[in-house]
């Protein structure tokens, strides 16, 4: 049997490091963490729960449009709550930053996705749209109120772009989902006594399920991490999807929330903004370098994917750039 050998960390000492030493480090990513075991695949999705364990996909994607890829990134896989990120985007885009953080904010909650009791909790206070109360209230926000066919086409172009290429909806994963997500419905209703949904609740509810069923590749989600690198230009399409003032804006919404009540220990061990879906992705973003996505359905306690978080906290090490490292701004006396 061959014996697998880890290429060395790269002489990182000037943070410098070329592309064929990332495509290197990315493969040693992959052959290190193909072999992880542990988590298990959503279980409250039956679809999620039926997916194949063993796929597993990376791929990282630079601001100039260049990728490495490699094992099942062109597998198509629910995004779940990834698409809270570029929901997210739509609504600061339709509404601007300030009447976001009114409306629902940019705090992390410290408590699973799916809490009631965060809502509870802070009932007079903004939770974000990274976790499910938010991301209904986000949907909600998005125009023109009340008309749901319009409302999903604005969703789906804006993933789309994003994404630059088209996602696929799944319409067996929303089914799926859409017949048991009775802690949604409550969340729905719940926003909706502390006037926090600002449109229909089962409307809203619906079209989170929906943008939740929407599948996506490695490849295409980490286009999508590379445009919130590259200041909101798509680098394979070429094309200004969002203004470059959002791109620190929905980071820094990663970096608080990204990995639900894990996103401080994440932070920490991996240096790099991330969000991450029970469908078994995750998309990290390093502002002005590249966006990177991996894919593996086994989940943590938490929701977040086993070997996609060992696969990119791998890269990371060994790339040796964290973004809380010295910032490369000049201050001129
Ligand atoms: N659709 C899932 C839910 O609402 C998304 C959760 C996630 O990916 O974290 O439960």
């Amino acid at each position: 049997m061959a014996v697998y050998t880890p290429t060395p960390a790269p002489e990182n000492m000037e943070n410098r490091i070329s592309k064929k030493q990332i495509a290197e480090i990315v493969n040693d990513a992959y052959e290190h963490c193909k072999r992880i075991k542990e988590g298990n695949n959503a279980g409250y999705i039956p679809f999620l729960a039926k997916e194949n364990s063993e796929l597993f996909g990376i791929s990282l994607c630079f601001v100039d449009g260049e990728m490495i890829n490699i094992g099942d990134h062109e597998h198509i896989f629910g995004m779940e709550s990834i698409s809270k990120v570029a929901t997210a985007l739509l609504v600061l885009k339709e509404y601007g930053c300030e009447t976001v953080l009114k409306m629902i904010g940019a705090d992390a909650t410290g408590m699973p996705y799916n809490s009631i009791m965060a809502i509870l909790l802070e009932k007079d206070h903004p939770s974000t749209p990274l976790v499910n109360a938010g991301a209904i209230a986000a949907v909600s926000m998005v125009r023109p109120t009340g008309n749901k066919g319009q409302k999903w086409k604005s969703i789906c172009d804006n993933v789309n772009a994003l994404c630059g290429s088209r996602t696929e909806f799944i319409e067996e994963l929303y089914h799926s989902e859409a017949l048991c997500n009775f802690n949604n419905r409550s969340i729905a209703w719940l926003l909706k006594s502390y006037n926090r949904i600002y449109d229909d609740p089962e409307l809203s509810l619906d079209l989170y399920t929906k943008q939740c069923s929407l599948g996506v590749t490695c490849q295409q989600l980490s286009t999508f991490a590379a445009t919130i690198a590259n200041g909101g230009v798509n680098p394979t399409s070429n094309t200004r999807i969002f203004e470059s003032h959002l791109s620190p804006k929905i980071t820094s919404m990663m970096a608080s929330v990204g990995l639900y009540e894990h996103s401080g220990d994440w932070l920490f061990s991996s240096g790099i903004p991330a969000k991450t879906g029970v469908g078994g992705g995750i998309m990290g973003v390093l502002p002005g370098l590249f966006g990177i996505a991996a894919f593996a359905p086994p989940l943590d306690e938490a929701g977040n994917s086993v070997k996609a978080q060992a696969a990119i906290k791998f890269i990371m090490k060994k790339v040796g750039f964290n973004i809380f490292d010295n910032c490369s701004i000049r201050i001129d006396e």
